[in-house]
C-alpha cells in the first residue's frame, strides 16, 4: 500500500474510533496497534488532528475532511465563516503556493498550528502576503500595466512602463514598489485598440485575455513570486460633462485572492 494511503486508512479508523468509543479509546488503539505502522512525522500528525478536534470540535463544528488530496484535514465554522483547517505542528512546512491552485473554491483555508498544547489559527494568505501596517488586511502584489510612455515634447518612446505595487485587502490602498520599463508589453487599452474593427467581440476579448495571461506569466517570476493580479490605468466617466476619476482597475484576479481584492482603486492622472 502505498504510504499515504495507508496513512488515511488509519486516518480513517482512528476518526471512526473517536465517534463510536470516544478520545480515550482511539488514542489507546493509536498507540498500540498503529503507531508502529506510521513514521512519526505522521503520527505527529495525527495527533495534533486528533488534539485539535478533541479541543475544538464542538467550539468550530468540525468535521473531519474525507479526502487529503486538498491539504484540508476538516472542514467548521470560524468566525462566522465556513473555513477549511489544515492541522499542522511546523510552520515551516507550509507554503502558500500548495494550497494556491484549491483555493477560489470551496471555503477558505485556516492553518490551525499546535503549539505545545494550544492551537493557533492563521490565515493560508498569511504564509505569503505581509500585513498592513494601517488596517492589518493582506497586501496582495499587483503589477499595473501602462500606457505607452512619452517624453515631454510629446513623442512616442515606443515603450510601457509597469508599476509594482501592494494593494491592501483591508483598506483598498495601494504602494508602489518597483517600476519595470518595457518593450512591446502593451496596456489591454493598446491591445484593445490595435485590433482589427472587423474582429467580432468574442475573438476581440479572446485576444485580450491571451494577452493579459501571458503579462501574468511574464512578470509573476519577474515583479514577484506571489504576484496574483494586474491592473489597467483607465479614466471612468460618472458625469453627463465628462467628468469622472483615473483609478487602477483589475483586469486579471489570481483566484485564490479574487474575492479579497477590490476591482479597481481611485489613483492620480499621473503614475
Ligand atoms: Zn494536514
Ligand atoms: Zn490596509
Amino acid at each position: 500500500m502505498h504510504p499515504a494511503e495507508k496513512y488515511n486508512s488509519i486516518r480513517r479508523i482512528i476518526f471512526s474510533g473517536v465517534h463510536k468509543h470516544g478520545f480515550d479509546e482511539a488514542l489507546k488503539w493509536l498507540e498500540s496497534t498503529y503507531r508502529s505502522q506510521l513514521d512519526p512525522k505522521h503520527y505527529r500528525g495525527l495527533k495534533a488532528e486528533l488534539a485539535f478536534y478533541r479541543g475544538y470540535g464542538k467550539e468550530l463544528q468540525l468535521t473531519v475532511a474525507g479526502d487529503m488530496g486538498e491539504h484540508a484535514d476538516f472542514s467548521g465554522l470560524y468566525q462566522g465563516q465556513i473555513c477549511r483547517f489544515d492541522v499542522t505542528t511546523n510552520l515551516a512546512y507550509k507554503d502558500f503556493s500548495t494550497y494556491e491552485p484549491f483555493m477560489g473554491e470551496g471555503p477558505r483555508y485556516k492553518i490551525a498550528l499546535l503549539n505545545q498544547s494550544s492551537f493557533e489559527v492563521i490565515d493560508v494568505l498569511d504564509l505569503a502576503f505581509k500585513p498592513c501596517t494601517d488596517c492589518g488586511g493582506h497586501l496582495i502584489p499587483c503589477v499595473a500595466l501602462l500606457g505607452q510612455n512619452y517624453n515631454r515634447h510629446g513623442e512616442a518612446q515606443w515603450s510601457n512602463d509597469q508599476l509594482l505595487m501592494d494593494v491592501c485587502t483591508g483598506c483598498q490602498r495601494y504602494f508602489e514598489r518597483n517600476r519595470f520599463t518595457t518593450t512591446g508589453m502593451l496596456s489591454p487599452q493598446e491591445v484593445f485598440d490595435s485590433l482589427d474593427d472587423n474582429e467580432d467581440s468574442a475573438s476581440a476579448i479572446t485576444a485580450l485575455q491571451d494577452h493579459v495571461l501571458n503579462a501574468y506569466k511574464y512578470f509573476r517570476p519577474e515583479a514577484d513570486a506571489n504576484l496574483m493580479a494586474l491592473a489597467e490605468h483607465s479614466y471612468n466617466v460618472t458625469e453627463r460633462d465628462g467628468g469622472g476619476y483615473w483609478a487602477f482597475r483589475m483586469v486579471f484576479k489570481n483566484k485564490a485572492v479574487a474575492a479579497e481584492l477590490p476591482d479597481e482603486i481611485e489613483c492620480p492622472h499621473e503614475v
